[in-house]
């Protein structure tokens, strides 16, 4: 099968939705973030964060009560929703009603940063993608612990989703060992796609995207200081943030993974190779995407 490399010259032919001048940040694109546990809280911070980096206009967050207001704090331009939680400190799946009509409201929603309890996301995110109709989707971390059984739903999406997942959740996701994963990655993420009806991104030193009709593209650029703890939380935001402002969803993988890939290499040329944190990641995302103007 063709495999395109995500390139420069590719991009450049695959520009980004301008806003008009005289536009408002609704029309940028509204972002819902919904994750988060007690134990790891950060992970929803980064990428909610990320998706404004990348130009969303508007951003909510719904997570689990007990951490709400430390988020509300901590990133001052969201709108952030509390939800009721189970003993073990994650949202509580029976939840998902609540954010219905916010999920409505919203034109791309993240699933997944930060939550643990596998049977408890699926749980959730099976009822938030019963919204109809819904907005284009991230799918990551927890979220893609049981997307296989969750398949007749993911088909009605019609396509307007990604999936993030590295080699060991690609694992878990299909049923193979990461190994097998790893043995053949490009033609797993292929069949991922096709399987789930949805835009898969593999991540790892080699990420390789694929759509759902079969085709697939690949990046390599990025250095080994992006394998550090919350780099796809930042990643998946970064998607969810263009997907908000209409990229379409092949495009905003190929787009996200290269922003992510190329703010790492400015980290690594300034402040060394080895050390610099998801988080600084995001304040590079803004002159990279300028550099296409
Ligand atoms: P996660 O494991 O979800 O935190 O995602 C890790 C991120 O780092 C993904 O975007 C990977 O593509 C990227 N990554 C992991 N290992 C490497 C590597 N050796 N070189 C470059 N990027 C990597
Ligand atoms: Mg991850």
């Amino acid at each position: 099968m063709k495999e395109t490399a995500i390139t420069t010259d590719l991009l450049r032919g695959l520009p980004l939705p301008q806003p008009a001048e005289d536009g408002d940040k609704d029309q940028r694109g509204r972002v819902l973030v919904v994750g988060g546990s007690l134990a790891v809280p950060g992970a929803v911070l980064l990428a909610a964060t990320a998706a404004l980096r990348a130009g969303a206009g508007k951003l909510q967050i719904a997570t689990c009560q007990s951490i709400a207001l430390h988020l509300g704090l901590a990133v001052p331009e969201a709108l952030v929703v509390g939800l009721p939680e189970t003993g073990a400190g994650e949202i509580d799946p029976e939840a998902a009603p609540l954010l219905r009509e916010r999920i409505a409201r919203c034109d791309a929603a993240l699933i997944g940063p930060g939550m643990i309890d596998e049977e408890g996301a699926a749980t959730l995110t099976a009822s938030i993608l019963t919204c109809d109709p819904g907005p284009a989707f991230v799918l990551d971390a927890g979220a893609l612990g049981q997307l296989k059984d969750l398949r007749g739903v993911l088909a009605r999406h019609g396509g307007r989703m990604v999936v993030t997942p590295h080699a060991g959740e690609m694992a878990n996701l299909i049923g193979i060992s990461k190994s097998a994963v790893l043995s053949n990655p490009a033609e797993i993420a292929g069949g991922t796609a096709r399987l789930l009806s949805c835009v898969v991104a593999l991540k790892g030193a080699h990420t390789y995207i694929a759509s759902p009709d079969g085709e697939r593209w690949s990046y390599s650029d990025g250095d080994v200081g992006l394998a550090t703890s919350g780099s796809g939380d930042t990643l998946a935001g970064i998607i969810a943030g263009l997907l908000a402002r209409g990229v379409p969803p092949a495009q905003a993988a190929q787009w996200g993974v290269f922003l992510h890939g190329e703010a790492g290499n400015r980290l690594a040329r300034a402040r060394g190779r080895l050390g610099f944190l998801a988080r600084e990641l995001l304040a590079e995302i803004p002159s990279i995407m300028a550099g296409f103007d």
